[in-house]
């Protein structure tokens, strides 16, 4: 295809796109900000000097934090606070080390069976604790022959068994593009999957239409990984979002980042992985805040990360706990931590612990059996 891929594609007649309008609507300056919050002085500092990530809220995300007090979690998680402007030593432009894993312009290969697109660099809502920031700001890089050249280079990679679709937000996209987009990548024979990171039921639940998700089944076997940071952004309007999804057979994940005063309650992660699983949601990743620059307000220490783990198995289903992972700076990938349930192992004697810290062990080998005799042995 030859269309411009950056989500700036204006759809004019697509039909019943409220979520359009919605965008339009978003409150993005201090002073629409001030028609539904009383600004703290750090927040208007913040918004004066300008921040390196934009601000834009939706008309939706908006009545959820209409009114609340300066530490509600869901206003620390969209509104810019004067801890944004302060870089910390340890902190660096591209996290992730994306960049020396990228062949071709807003193209990330780390992963020899995995190709990671930034589809777009817009949001529908940014994060204040966004590890993409290096996207914004920059100027237009790419030509009008990047999605060839990206089909090219995927053709030309048979290793690649996965697309993931992120960015940005790749639900920024209109129906349009987006059925253009999937459909050349399955064009591609040696793509089996295809997943697509987004914010967007939770931000702005209006663009998950009916006709989204009969476009999305069209293309299964296709993922959908969610990006939730609180149980309060589980809302009716989410919820009838991932039962449209579900009811459709698209299969579904969550991602979350470990945010100080946000989620670092070991009640509030339960609450929002129990909830997800309840919607039919697989919690999957939680990652450790990324070391990019100006977020060091809302990181967490990474024993801290574990012990949220620790304390999460045993007292929920497995199936609601998530893979803490850790990306060093460097781009060599994700690494998950798990807590340490091994006291000893020895010639074969594991000495363990479960999750309520009790004693326990195996034994792969042992010189007499300790099965009971099979009935009928004598
Ligand atoms: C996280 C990530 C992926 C996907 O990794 P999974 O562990 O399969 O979710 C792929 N590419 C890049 C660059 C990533 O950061």
């Amino acid at each position: 295809m030859t269309a411009n891929v950056t989500g700036e594609a204006k759809s004019s007649a697509t039909g019943g796109e409220e979520w359009r309008g919605e965008l339009r609507k978003r409150l993005k300056t201090a002073e629409e900000l001030s028609r539904i919050l009383k600004l703290t002085p750090e927040e208007l500092l913040a918004l004066r000097r300008g921040t390196r990530v934009p601000v834009a809220l939706t008309p939706y995300y908006a009545s959820l934090i209409r009114g609340s007090a300066p530490d509600y979690p869901l206003r620390r998680a969209v509104i810019p606070h004067c801890g944004e402007l302060e870089t910390s030593p340890e902190e660096v432009c591209d996290p992730l080390g994306e960049q020396q894993h990228t062949p071709i312009p807003d193209v990330v290969h780390t992963y020899s069976d995995r190709l990671l697109l930034l589809i777009t660099a817009r949001c529908a809502v940014y994060c204040r604790f966004c590890t993409r920031r290096r996207l914004f700001g920059r100027g237009a890089r790419r030509g009008i022959d990047w999605w060839p050249r990206v089909l090219a280079y995927l053709r030309n990679h048979r290793q690649i068994r996965e697309v993931i679709l992120s960015g940005g937000d790749p639900l920024m996209l209109n129906d349009r593009l987006l059925q253009r987009l999937l459909r050349d990548l399955r064009s591609v024979p040696h793509v089996e999957l295809l997943r697509l990171h987004t914010r967007i039921p939770a931000v702005l639940p209006s663009r998950v239409t009916p006709a989204l998700a009969e476009l999305l089944r069209e293309h299964q076997p296709l993922w959908l990984i969610h990006h939730t940071v609180h149980p309060d952004e589980l809302t009716p309007r989410f919820a009838a979002a991932c039962s449209l999804l579900a009811e459709r057979g698209i299969p579904m994940g969550n991602q979350t980042v470990l945010l100080k005063g946000i989620n670092d309650e070991p009640q509030t992660m339960l609450q929002l992985m129990n909830g997800l699983v309840r919607l039919r949601v697989k919690p999957y990743y939680l990652h450790q805040c990324d070391l990019a620059p100006g977020t060091s307000h809302f990181r967490t220490s990474v024993e801290s990360g574990i012990r949220l783990i620790r304390r999460m198995y045993g007292r929920t289903g497995s199936l609601a706990v998530p893979l803490f992972v850790v990306d060093p700076p460097g781009g060599g990938g994700k690494v998950p931590l798990m807590p340490d349930y091994v006291i000893s192992r020895k010639d074969g004697v594991w000495q363990l612990t479960d999750h309520e810290g009790r004693p326990r062990v195996y034994c792969e080998k042992s010189s007499t059996s300790n099965l009971p005799d099979p009935p009928g042995a004598q």
